[in-house]
């Protein structure tokens, strides 16, 4: 699905350098090229503070931590997204409350939020989910006039670009009060090991999250808060920092690839290719198709004959928060959320990175049409 491999290759002489320099100087923790890299992911994502911390799930919950929600507290969350975005929830005792996606762009639906919307509510998490952002501006609205949070689950969607109606556009993580990033090495911006980080444009706000990743600590050995231990390893920011200056790069490179996958699926029948929303680029943290109704039954079948000609794919998500065995709920049932679930039966991701050639490519698709073919048949 990745080839981390051969982007190395490409970089090895600046990670090499920058990794041996960090043992020199033994500078593993609190280095300064996390500061250094923080400031340049600064200025790459125009948010005013950018916090690394120690992976995008920590992220997601120093930022509901320092937003002082209560055990009880309503946080609103897609149904379709990776569990990390509802696990922090759960963790903090707050109470999930999942909403349905849009059939096209496998986003947060934003008259289902205002539905789902209560006296308790008080944050709301999109999921600029497969690397498009949700549609913020009626989301920022809606929370505005509710008085709710908006923390952004942006680890998929590092350099995605949303325009608002004026014209305006704002980096994906910058646009609610937190957004929150993953830097695990599959990631658009992947380290090595673990990271991730916080993006705020409030000063009070980045006070209490730098605070609370380092055990709600404000000067040494005096805790203010309940906090946590997360922060980004020295070597880590040594491979996003030779990475950053890339990032527009690789986007592009993944955008190519994503337009020749869908230059093969687009006149297909049984394929749909990913939507692109008219207020958002998309950075194709995957390349997720959905099959027809009639394909969507064989997909299994379809990926073991692709597994035996080297081709991986894989299902991004097999089952929605809301039927997962974890998160189990009186209030929800198979069918409530009629359209996540079929997409939970219908999407396939195909390899998506950096370094797919034009032959990988070409194999990709030509056998994905033919395999579709032969299990229809
Ligand atoms: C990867 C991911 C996370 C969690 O990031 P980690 O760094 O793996 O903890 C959270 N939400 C979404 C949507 C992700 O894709």
């Amino acid at each position: 699905m990745v080839d981390l491999q051969t982007q190395y290759l490409q970089i090895k002489a600046d990670i090499d350098s920058g990794i041996q320099e960090v043992i020199d100087s033994a500078a593993f923790v609190k280095g300064k090229k996390v500061t250094d890299f923080a400031a340049h992911l600064q200025s790459y994502t125009g948010a005013k503070h950018v916090i690394p911390v120690g992976n995008g799930t920590d992220a997601l919950q120093i930022a509901l931590m320092a937003l002082g929600l209560q055990r009880g507290d309503e946080v609103i969350t897609p149904t379709f997204t990776f569990i990390a975005t509802a696990e922090v929830v759960a963790l903090l005792g707050l109470t999930p409350v999942v909403v349905d996606v849009d059939w096209d762009t496998m986003n947060m639906d934003t008259d289902a939020v205002r539905r789902a919307i209560t006296p308790k509510t008080k944050a709301i998490v999109p999921v600029h989910l497969f690397g498009q952002c949700a549609d913020m501006e009626p989301l920022l609205q809606i929370a505005r006039e509710n008085n709710l949070y908006v923390v952004e689950d942006a680890c998929q969607a590092i350099g995605a670009r949303y325009t608002f109606r004026n014209g305006h556009t704002a980096q994906a993580g910058t646009m609610g009060e937190i957004g929150c990033t993953s830097f695990f090495p599959s990631k658009n911006l992947g380290c090595y090991g673990d990271g991730g980080a916080l993006f705020t444009n409030d000063d009070a706000l980045a006070d209490r999250i730098r605070a609370i990743a380092n055990h709600g600590m404000v000067v040494r050995y005096h805790h203010d808060m309940v906090g946590v231990n997360s922060r980004l390893d020295t070597i880590q920011a040594v491979v996003l920092d030779a990475k950053l200056p890339h990032l527009d790069k690789y986007t592009a490179a993944r955008q190519t690839a994503a337009a020749f996958y869908d230059n093969a699926f687009s006149d297909n029948a049984d394929l749909l290719v990913p939507f692109r929303a008219p207020y958002s680029t998309h950075v194709f943290h995957q390349y997720t198709l959905r099959l027809s109704g009639r394909v969507a039954p064989l997909r299994s079948n379809i990926q073991a004959r692709l597994a035996e000609k080297g081709i991986p794919t894989m299902v991004y998500y097999p089952v929605p928060l809301h039927l997962q065995k974890a998160y189990k709920d009186p209030r929800y049932r198979a069918g409530d959320f009629p359209v996540a679930e079929r997409l939970a039966g219908c999407v396939l991701s195909l390899p998506m990175h950096t370094c797919l050639d034009g032959e990988q490519l070409a194999y990709i698709t030509g056998n994905l049409l033919q395999t579709i073919e032969l299990c229809k048949g």
